[in-house]
């Protein structure tokens, strides 16, 4: 039987890589808020040319303490198409979500919707890089000074995305990457938040381990975001690879670019020219009428040979129970609704092998074939 080919395959080092730097932890007796997490935040920063990168357990509580530590109050505005993290982290802060339409090329909020959506009540914009396609940075950050809102983004799809030679993480107030296994930069669970305000980041430090002082006094709601030494660890060794794997990504999405657009019924997602997508997801849009199969029957066709592929985000934020459950405000979201109904994602990884790429769309091809009418 043919092993499947999955949608992701982290880039990971070897043990080998990893043994000596494991034996100085655990020599150190220092195993969370040590010398590696010192080491990460450093090289990101420089990475990213910021003055301050903090690392937390998770992207989503980064996001949760970015919006408690801006001391925001009202509503926040985010986009429909997204992750349910980028939500999740409003609600937990007691903040009312107001979902806005994303734009039907690039699929990333469209500004026009967010200023719109702006009323006394709103307290920030909450935009997402999409499969690690930057977002319409330079019309948020006018609209946010215009309306002297904050911009906060969630960069979790987009480390190693730039706008012309200005990497992601140099954006608005704030930016949240994630270090999970299926992002591009994997510190096995993790985030990290970028910042050029250093107030922020000096309370997002004291945020992260329960918002004290360090006399005993504690007048920041924190909470445990540490991220340990060993996980630390790992990202420093995947930081390492990331220019390739950008890099590599965007070849194979020029691949399956090149072999999927003469297949009738299928699109893309539209990379401005001035942006370098991260490739986090290669995404494309299944028009039934044309490409002679639903996005569903797709999948199912693509899976019987051993393809595996994912629906990201299917059902998109308002039409999620927890959403339902909670006070929110919902625009138009007709265009969200419609790419969440026939978006399917292909594989996608650091280190994938350009003839599995054309393997794979060679299939997509045979199955149009085959359903043409
Ligand atoms: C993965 C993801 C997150 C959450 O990241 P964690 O590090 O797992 O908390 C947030 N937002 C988006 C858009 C994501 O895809």
């Amino acid at each position: 039987m043919k092993l499947i080919t999955p949608i992701v395959n982290p880039d990971l080092p070897t043990f080998g890589d990893l043994e000596k730097d494991i034996q100085s932890i655990l020599n150190s007796k220092q195993i969370t808020k040590g010398r590696y997490l010192q080491k990460l935040e450093r090289a990101i920063a420089r990475y990213l040319g910021l003055p301050h990168a903090v690392c937390v357990s998770s992207c989503t509580l980064g996001l949760m303490l970015v919006i408690q530590c801006l001391d925001l109050h009202g509503e926040i505005i985010v986009p429909d198409f997204t992750f349910i993290a980028t939500l999740e982290a409003v609600l937990w802060n007691g903040l009312t979500p107001v979902i806005v339409d994303v734009d039907p090329d690039s699929f990333t909020i469209d500004p026009q919707k967010v200023e719109a959506a702006i009323t006394p009540r709103t307290a920030a914009i909450l935009a997402v890089h999409l499969f690690g396609n930057p977002a319409n940075c330079a019309a948020l950050q006018k609209i946010a000074r215009r309306h002297t809102i904050k911009l906060i983004f969630d960069s979790a799809h987009a480390f190693g995305a730039r706008i012309d030679d200005r990497c992601i993480g140099n954006f608005g107030d704030a930016e949240v990457f994630s270090m999970s296994p299926t992002k591009l930069l994997i510190a096995g669970e993790g985030g990290v938040i970028t910042t050029r305000d250093t107030h922020l980041a000096e309370k997002l430090m004291r945020a992260r381990d329960y918002g004290g002082r360090g006399n005993g006094e504690y007048d920041i709601l924190g909470l445990n975001a540490r991220l340990t030494e060993y996980n630390a660890l790992l990202g420093l060794k995947s930081l390492r690879r990331i220019k390739k794997a950008v890099a590599h990504r965007n070849k194979v999405a020029r691949a399956y670019i090149h072999n999927l657009s003469t297949i009738p019924g299928l699109s893309f997602q539209y990379i401005p020219d001035a942006y370098i997508s991260a490739y986090k997801d290669f995404s494309i849009l299944v028009d039934e009428s044309l490409f002679g199969l639903s996005r569903d029957d797709l999948q199912k066709e693509l899976l019987k040979k051993k393809i595996e592929t994912r629906r990201y985000f299917d059902p998109p934020l308002h039409a999620q129970p927890i959403v339902k459950k909670s006070s929110f405000r919902a625009h138009d979201v007709s265009i969200s609704q419609n790419i969440a109904s026939n978006i399917l994602q292909l594989p996608m990884w650091s280190t994938l092998d350009l003839k599995i790429v054309h393997t794979i769309c060679y299939t997509i091809k045979s199955i149009h074939q085959k359903h043409q009418r």
